[in-house]
Parts: C-alpha cells; sequence; structure tokens
C-alpha cells in the first residue's frame, strides 16, 4: 500500500511539472512496474522466514524395481543424538519425537513406507516382504522373509543393500536412538521376564510399578541403563553377548558396542513418549 502512494506522489510531481501525455503514461507505466518488483521482493521474503525448518534430505534407495525413501531430517546443530524410524506405522513416536528435536536439536531418520509396518517390492516381477528391524544381519533377513512371504537369494541382497544404506546414514559417535510403538497387550517390559528368548537377550531388568508396562527403554549400553534406573523408568539393559540375532538393530548395535537406546511406547501414547525421550536426553546431556 505504501509503496502505491509513493508511487501516486511521484507521478502526481510529474504533472507539476508538465510532460508531456505519452511520458507522463511511460512514467506511470514504469512506476508501476518498480512497485510490482518491490512488492513481489518483500513477499518472497516473507515466505523464506515461514519455511525456516529442518535441513530434509530424502534418500531414495532402490529395493530391485521400488523406489523406497528415507528421509533425514535434521533440526539444528547438535549430531550427537540421532533418531530413527523403522517403522512407518508409528506415528505416536514420530510425533513424540519431532516435539524433542524442535526444542534441543538433532536428527531423526524416517523410513517413508505410506504407513506401512513392513515393506514390500519387486524383483523380477515377483513381490517380496519384511521387517525393517529384521534386517540387520544376513540369517534374519531369510527368516523374516520365509515368514512373512517368500525367500530368495537375489530378493535378500536387495534387503541387506538397503539395511547397510541405513546404517550408512547413522553418524558415528552418536547415540542412536529408535523409536517404536507397541499395542496395549502382548509385548512389553514384562516379556523380558516371561518370554524365553527375550530373557535370554536382558542382563538387567528394572521396573516402575506404576508405570506403564508397554512404555519402556530397551539399552545396549550400561551406563545409560543405570542413569535410567536411577531415574524409576521402566529399562531393559541388552545381553549384548547372548541376544539372540532376530535382525532387529538393537541385537546389532549390541554386538558392534554402539550405544542404542529403544524407546518403546504403546500406540497413543505421545506425551508419556515425549516424556520419556525428553528424560532420556537430559542423562545423555549430563554424559557430554
Ligand atoms: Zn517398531
Amino acid at each position: 500500500m505504501k509503496l502505491n502512494l509513493l508511487a501516486q506522489k511521484m507521478i502526481g510531481k510529474g504533472r507539476n511539472s508538465r510532460p508531456s501525455g505519452v511520458k507522463q503514461q511511460s512514467m506511470q507505466y514504469f512506476i508501476f512496474f518498480l512497485c510490482l518488483i518491490f512488492q513481489l521482493f518483500a513477499c518472497k521474503q516473507v515466505e523464506v522466514q515461514k519455511t525456516v525448518g529442518p535441513l530434509v534430505k530424502r534418500h531414495v534407495h532402490l529395493l530391485g524395481d521400488t523406489p523406497i525413501t528415507v528421509t533425514t531430517s535434521t533440526y539444528g546443530r547438535l549430531s550427537d543424538v540421532v533418531f530413527i524410524r523403522l517403522h512407518d506405522n508409528e506415528e505416536t513416536a514420530e510425533k513424540a519425537a519431532l516435539q524433542i528435536l524442535e526444542e534441543r536439536g538433532g536428527t531423526v531418520i524416517s523410513i517413508e513406507n505410506k504407513g506401512n509396518r513392513i515393506i514390500g517390492f519387486l524383483v523380477r516381477e515377483k513381490n517380496y516382504v519384511f521387517d525393517p528391524n529384521r534386517m540387520f544381519t544376513k540369517k534374519a533377513i531369510r527368516e523374516s522373509m520365509q515368514r512373512l512371504g517368500s525367500y530368495h537369494p537375489a530378493a535378500a541382497k536387495e534387503v541387506r543393500e538397503f539395511s547397510a544404506a541405513i546404517l550408512k546414514l547413522i553418524p558415528k559417535n552418536a547415540v542412536t536412538i529408535a523409536l517404536h510403538n507397541n499395542a496395549d497387550e502382548g509385548y512389553s517390559i514384562l516379556s523380558y521376564n516371561t518370554d524365553p528368548i527375550l530373557r535370554q537377550s536382558a542382563k538387567a531388568v528394572h521396573r516402575n510399578k506404576t508405570l506403564d508396562t508397554d512404555n519402556f527403554f530397551i539399552t545396549t549400553n550400561a551406563t545409560l541403563f543405570h542413569m535410567l534406573k536411577k531415574k524409576n523408568y521402566n529399562v531393559v539393559l541388552q545381553n549384548n553377548a547372548t541376544a539372540i540375532d532376530d535382525g532387529s538393530l538393537s541385537v546389532y548395535m549390541g554386538k558392534i558396542n554402539s550405544a542404542y537406546v529403544n524407546v518403546e511406547a504403546q500406540h497413543g501414547h505421545l506425551q508419556e513418549q515425549a516424556s520419556m525421550l525428553k528424560g532420556l536426553l537430559q542423562q545423555i546431556d549430563t554424559l557430554n
């Protein structure tokens, strides 16, 4: 508006100096054009401010003939923690991570799989499926593919390459925080006492009986276990030596002795999961 007024004033001034009709008209066009440029420029600046957010990179990986996108979103400059979402159906975990990342900074790696847990892909026109948290060893890829559908070495090779591409995105020396959601029944911290396979995978279990058994941490790192236990969270210390190879990221990270924490919460327990993440990051920050 101010620019239009300015243009009118300038045109008015032109009239007083009595230019010819043609000259006056071209002056009007010129000033109108100038105003347009100024206004466009002003609008563009606002847009830039509005779009300030994470630095998002999309990595498209070809699994056989099927492209799968993996997104890394980096908030701020901190790279000491990296969140990872392997299961695209676990939305609560995604929302909880976003709340924390916007406040504190860090990176989140997400597999984009149209909101599905299981990934399907085509090799030579045949469909294969696998669980992205059962893909970090050769043996587990075979078992996962056989359990969910069919197995073929060429298809398994595609899955191995995909898992290697995911691991490459995790910065060295960062604490990896895996985000998962579970259902109200079935898998919980109690499973580490009742399920013989999980019992063998746990070195220690700390339970706070006032908390929901579906909301708990699993870690490969004894220091983090003791810190979380002291804060009275539900927490499992993985036995990295005896954990059964199920191809999960936690077992893989345990084998390579990398600091890893899995944050499990029931679907819909957004505030609980966000508060667990906050509590965890406070502990990690004291280590730095
Ligand atoms: Zn999950």
